[in-house]
């Protein structure tokens, strides 16, 4: 390993390898330090690889802006690299009438935010997609699909290791001490200490990125960048049920939650899956609490109606690192030179929750820019 870079990019995720690979360049140094032993061992294994259409964002925030413009770039990522993926559409489901304004609200804000293609579709025709499911209207998403992102993460580290950029697993940083132009990056590697000397410092930690950007001395309860961790637990649903939907079935979301309420995923492998719910939690960990199967199949019985209580195991855990917490305001995703605290080239994204995944292209392509004046 040398101990000189251009480019350190501190994650790999499935944000900082989009960032690696969209950089990674013949007459650049670039290295992705990464604290596990291999590559997307938090959020980016623990979600429900959906590539989302963008209907659910406020106007003009980078969620909107990222999701919809991460949406194409995935699609056309995944063709050009053979990823593997599904473009299976979604509905969002109105089960009385009283949801329809829901619905319509969502078409609107879609529409502001660029989403193509979305339409309102009546009882009869949802009948004619999903004869199985229980809705009186329904908002049709034709871009929403889904994405092995396992896959996804080892294109990107080839496409990035093929343009000489180097990952180092095992390797923590502990510090990012100011140095003339650019930083030293403290990297506990393997148990040794290290010091790499870089130009730009990209800080993708995820759920531990206000630690990272702590490490470079940001005061990170004035910058309000303090993360909260909220949990998303998932059942599966067995029993061959998975057979009876073919698209992404979501209700409208609940008001005043986090979360866009317990829906089914499908895998590409054709698993069905309830979930993600929304609980605020202290510590990281990945346990799945059989005792909210109830809520579970009492949200899922409003509109799949096949489902019974038998058909429920529970599957598994992701925990979204947010930046609001209960009951706050909304928060936009923190993507930022951090040039006016005297710390140019220190680029922090902080609060990299849902959409996440999708946006990883785009967020790539907004670095992209934050970074050139300094290369
Ligand atoms: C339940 C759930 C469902 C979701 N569903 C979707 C979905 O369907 N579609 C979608 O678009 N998005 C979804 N998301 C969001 C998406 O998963 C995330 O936005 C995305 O995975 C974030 O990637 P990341 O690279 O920022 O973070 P991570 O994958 O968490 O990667 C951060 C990396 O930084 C490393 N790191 C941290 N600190 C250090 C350090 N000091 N030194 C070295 N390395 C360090 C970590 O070990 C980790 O590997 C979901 C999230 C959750 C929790």
């Amino acid at each position: 390993m040398s101990d000189r870079a251009d480019v350190t990019v501190i994650g790999a995720g499935v944000v900082g390898l989009a960032i690696a690979a969209r950089l990674a360049s013949k007459n650049r140094q670039i290295y992705v330090l990464e604290k596990n032993d291999t590559f997307g061992q938090e959020t980016s294994s623990r979600n429900s690889e959906v590539i989302h259409s963008g209907i659910y964002y406020p106007a003009n925030s980078l969620k909107a802006k990222t999701c919809v413009e991460g949406n194409s770039m995935m699609y056309q990522l995944c063709k050009e690299y053979g990823v593997e993926h599904g473009n299976l559409t979604k509905l969002v489901v109105a089960t009385c009438d009283e949801e329809i304004a829901q619905i319509e609200e969502l078409l609107e804000k879609g529409r502001v935010n660029g989403t193509p293609g979305l339409q309102i579709i009546s009882k009869k025709e949802i009948a004619a997609m999903e004869p199985n499911i229980e809705a009186v209207a329904a908002l049709h998403c034709p871009t929403t699909g889904v994405v092995d992102t396992h896959g996804l993460m080892q294109c990107l580290i080839a496409i990035a290791t093929r343009n000489d950029a180097h990952i180092a697993y095992r390797s923590e940083v502990t510090e990012i001490n100011k140095d003339g132009d650019g930083y030293e990056v403290i990297v506990n590697n393997d148990g040794e200490p290290f010091a790499l000397k870089t130009r730009v410092v990209i800080n993708c930690g995820g759920l531990h990125s206000d630690k990272v950007s702590a490490c470079a001395g940001i005061d990170i309860a004035k910058a309000g960048y303090g993360l909260h961790y909220c949990k998303g637990e998932y059942f599966s649903v067995g029993n061959g049920k998975n057979k009876l939907v073919s698209r992404l079935i979501y209700p409208v979301p609940p008001a005043k939650t986090t979360g866009l309420g317990v829906h089914v995923t499908m895998t590409l492998d054709g698993r069905m899956r309830l979930g993600p719910s929304v609980e605020y939690v202290d510590t990281v960990e990945y346990s799945v609490d059989v005792g909210k199967k109830q809520m579970f199949y009492d949200s899922a019985k409003t509109f799949l109606p096949f489902v019974d209580y038998d058909d429920l195991e529970p599957e598994m855990a992701g925990m979204r690192p947010k930046l609001q917490g209960p009951g706050q305001e909304y928060r936009d995703f923190v993507i930022k030179d951090e040039a006016d605290i005297g710390l140019p080239g220190l680029i922090n994204l902080i609060g990299i929750e849902s959409p996440g995944l999708t946006a990883s292209p785009a967020i790539a392509k907004y670095v992209e820019n934050l970074v050139s004046p300094y290369l």
